[in-house]
């Protein structure tokens, strides 16, 4: 039988492992940080009518410049923000590894600072750069000092901050990266794809003047729609040009075009679960407190706990009882996705049941 070693692989890429969040069919899925609430039945019926309107016309290439999606991105994010600082993708993943092929690559290095996606680090060796993981303070926060001396000290091409961050939940201020971006001559990008969770400023704020800042979105964690595959970035015109030179041509189709649009009409209703999951994940924390374990502070919509003493034992006993939540390779870790009101009880009231032996 033929094995991977068989076959002429890039050297980089021997013995990598690709991204591998388990998917299983279960009642209780928390282990991916989805929006656990369905698309609600007026944005349903909009985005089918506009699915239904562009589809007799897929005989043709889309807007290779999805120019109308990127003035509807435009004016939900606000800040003043024009359309031609706007780019989309499939996914913020696709937006990542766009900026990191035209920023990064062969030689180049990548900075972020751990635990932290586990995607940057495939993202990176993907373009052939170096990933560099970098150190948090205490409690998996991380402070401008902390980030500015490791910026100065590597000198990375690119530097991606994540906040809130995942896996651990926590913010960051804008003085951290304003004080990154001080320090860096390479690019920086502010990964904000829970950004709709926390109550600190946007990135966004930040961008006037600062032409190697990138601030990424998604439509995938509190805008309900992962299925369809839209993330977004915003940054400088010309910053924006340099990622054309990167995609692939009409990498949005038609399809995924006319379903953001239709969505972003109904950004309210999109969003309107929010505030309610954000209360599921402060729930989620203070019971974890009153069980013996240890969760982090949580800007995001999941919450990160140690004090686990067998993470695969209670994964696995948590899965039997159809609930799936997420190992992520921290020893005495687990994290679990803030769902509907019966989604958390059912977690919490297992959790409860299981207890917490090794
Ligand atoms: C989920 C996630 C993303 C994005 O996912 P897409 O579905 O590709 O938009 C990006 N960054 C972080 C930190 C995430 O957790």
């Amino acid at each position: 039988m033929t094995t991977l070693a068989d076959l002429p692989l890039r050297d980089d890429l021997r013995g990598r492992t690709p991204y591998g969040a388990p998917q299983a069919a279960v009642g209780v899925p928390l282990n991916v940080n989805e929006n656990s609430f369905g698309i609600p039945d007026v944005v349903r019926d909009d985005i089918a009518a506009s699915l239904a309107r562009v589809v007799s016309g897929v005989n043709r290439y889309p807007d290779r410049e999805f120019t109308s999606l990127r003035h509807a991105l435009a004016s939900y994010l606000g800040h003043g923000l024009r359309a031609d600082q706007l780019w989309a993708a499939n996914g913020s993943n696709e937006v990542l590894q766009q900026v990191l092929q035209a920023f990064g690559g062969p030689g180049r290095t990548v900075l972020g600072f751990s635990p932290t996606y586990s995607m940057y680090p495939l993202l990176s060796s993907g373009v052939g750069s170096t990933w560099i993981a970098g150190e948090r303070d205490e409690a998996f926060e991380l402070g401008a000092e902390t980030a500015r001396r490791q910026v100065e000290q590597y000198q990375p091409d690119v530097v991606i901050l994540c906040t809130p961050n995942n896996p651990t939940g926590t913010d960051i201020g804008l003085d951290v990266v304003e004080a990154v971006y001080e320090a860096a001559n390479g690019i920086v990008i502010v990964d904000e794809a829970y950004q709709e969770f926390s109550d600190r400023e946007s990135a966004l704020t930040l961008l006037p003047g600062r032409e190697r800042l990138f601030v990424s979105r998604t439509m995938s964690k509190a805008f309900a729609f992962a299925g369809v595959r839209v993330g977004y970035l915003a940054a400088d015109p010309v910053a924006i040009d340099a990622l054309r030179l990167v995609r692939l041509p009409y990498h949005l189709s038609a399809l995924t075009q006319a379903a953001a649009e239709a969505a972003l009409r109904h950004s309210e209703v999109m969003l309107a679960n929010v505030a309610a999951i954000a209360a599921q994940r402060d729930r989620i924390s203070s019971r974890l407190v009153e069980l013996g374990y240890a969760p982090y502070r949580s800007a995001a919509n999941f919450v990160l706990f140690g004090g686990v003493a067998d993470p695969a034992g209670t994964f696995s006993r948590l899965l039997e009882r159809d609930i799936l939540i997420r190992d992520v390779g921290l020893p005495g870790h687990l994290r679990v996705t803030a769902g509907t009101e019966p989604e958390t009880t059912a977690f919490l009231t297992a959790l409860a049941e299981i207890g917490n032996d090794a």
